[in-house]
């Protein structure tokens, strides 16, 4: 498939870059909607969405005017001065939250996690509790970034090993498992329980249902505020603008990031009445945190993702692709289980085939599909939330064709 130069400009790639990924071997060079093309001429329909981020697909004229149009007037003032985008943005994702009182800006998701972890503890401070008694529980399975509070509260030790004395202050219970959390908090030790809607890279495994509503009983029984890391699962991904909408409950914290900017990297932390005022003058900062190009994209994005049109259509391409998969499914026998909410689905593999995702990618790719695996078991999709009928039927044809060679070798 790759013509020599492109197998040498991929080999810059293995000789440079720290070895942290493994891209399939493709060049991307341009897209439009849910079409890629790679530097060689082959087509890809994207179910990707390059990680849950490209809610409105590639190339969005909304989203282009907005960046060119800032990128014409001012780049970057640092916090220290004000500028109009980032007001802007600040004052829509307050009133779009229903529940937020102030904005933290900052420029991913692990950093707006960051953010979340130290205004626990300065609440927990204000409220007089020592460092013993600003214990945070997070749940197996989930992910919440990479820097080092980040990927402590990441209950995945695959993502821990070596990179040990991690962080203090953090404990893990099961996902879903209401008794295991009440044992958690007993204590009376915990000032917050961080939780993801939809767990995502840990397989697509939504929250039980009543599930959030028994974190928040929880959390105001015992004091502890409710973080909610919507930092895939939000900005309508799953049918409404935030996927808690779904689960009746109002969080302290909701953090953001990956559509949030629709492809520019930007994250934000919304914070509530009970701990908005905690973090004062100097008590965090970020240099790009808000940035002008960012929070222009971000504020078009938003504006079109919070549209009823994309939630009418999340809702239509979710069935679509569950209807498809569910087809697929009857003929090839590959999925034990179909999860997840609005365009954020997982095909969970069949037994035979446990541990072959990335090997289904492979094929899929080769297929012309970009896909998504959350850990060895699990195909994800989390196309943009604009995707349209034919790039549904078209990629599950080419799914299929992908999972035909798959399972003939
Ligand atoms: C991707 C992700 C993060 C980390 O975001 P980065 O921008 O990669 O730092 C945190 N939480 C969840 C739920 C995510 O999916």
């Amino acid at each position: 498939m790759s013509t020599p130069a492109t197998a040498d400009l991929i080999a810059i790639g293995q000789h440079y870059y720290l070895p942290v990924y493994r891209p399939r071997e493709l060049i991307l060079e341009r897209g439009q909607g849910s079409r890629l093309w790679d530097r060689d001429g082959n087509e890809y329909v994207d179910l990707a969405a390059g990680i849950a981020v490209c809610g409105l697909g590639h190339n969005d004229p909304d989203l282009v005017a907005a960046l060119t149009e800032q990128a014409g007037k001012l780049w970057h003032t640092s916090n220290i001065f004000y500028s109009e985008p980032p007001l802007r943005l600040a004052e829509e994702l307050v009133n779009a939250s229903r529940f937020a009182t102030r904005v933290y800006l900052c420029n991913s998701g692990a950093e707006a996690n960051e953010a979340a972890i130290k205004l626990i503890r300065k609440w927990a401070t204000a409220q007089g509790r020592g460092p013993e008694r600003r214990t945070i529980v997070t749940f197996r399975g989930s992910f919440h970034g990479r820097t080092l509070a980040a990927v402590t509260a990441t209950a995945q030790p695959k993502y821990h090993e070596g990179y040990e004395p991690l962080p203090g202050g953090f404990r893990y219970a099961d996902f879903n498992d209401i008794a295991q959390l009440e044992e958690a908090m007993a204590a009376g030790d915990v000032a917050a329980v961080m939780v993801e809607p939809i767990q995502g890279e840990g397989g697509v495994m939504p929250a039980a249902e009543g599930f959030l509503k028994a974190v928040r009983e929880l959390c105001d029984r015992h004091g502890a505020l409710l973080a909610l890391d919507e930092i895939q699962c939000g900005m309508g991904r799953t049918g409404t603008l935030f996927a808690h909408w779904q689960d009746g409950v109002v969080p302290d914290i909701v953090t953001l990031a990956k559509a949030l900017g629709g492809g520019f990297p930007i994250g934000a932390m919304l914070v509530g009445p009970k701990a908005a005022e905690v973090m004062q003058f100097g008590a965090h900062g970020s240099t790009f945190g808000g940035n002008p190009l960012a929070a222009a994209v971000a504020r078009a994005a938003l504006r079109k993702l919070s549209s009823p049109q994309i939630a009418a259509n999340v809702q239509r391409q979710s069935g679509a692709l569950r209807a498809g998969l569910a087809d697929l499914n009857d003929e090839l026998g590959v999925f034990s289980e179909l999860r997840g909410r609005g365009l954020m689905l997982g095909a969970v593999l069949a037994e035979a085939y446990r541990g072959r995702a990335g090997e289904i990618l492979n094929a899929a790719a080769k297929r012309g599909l970009l896909l998504l695996q959350a850990g060895p078991d699990v195909l994800r999709f989390v196309p943009a939330l604009n995707i349209g009928d034919d790039d549904v039927v078209e990629g599950l044809q080419r799914l299929k064709a992908g999972l035909h060679e798959f399972l003939s070798k």
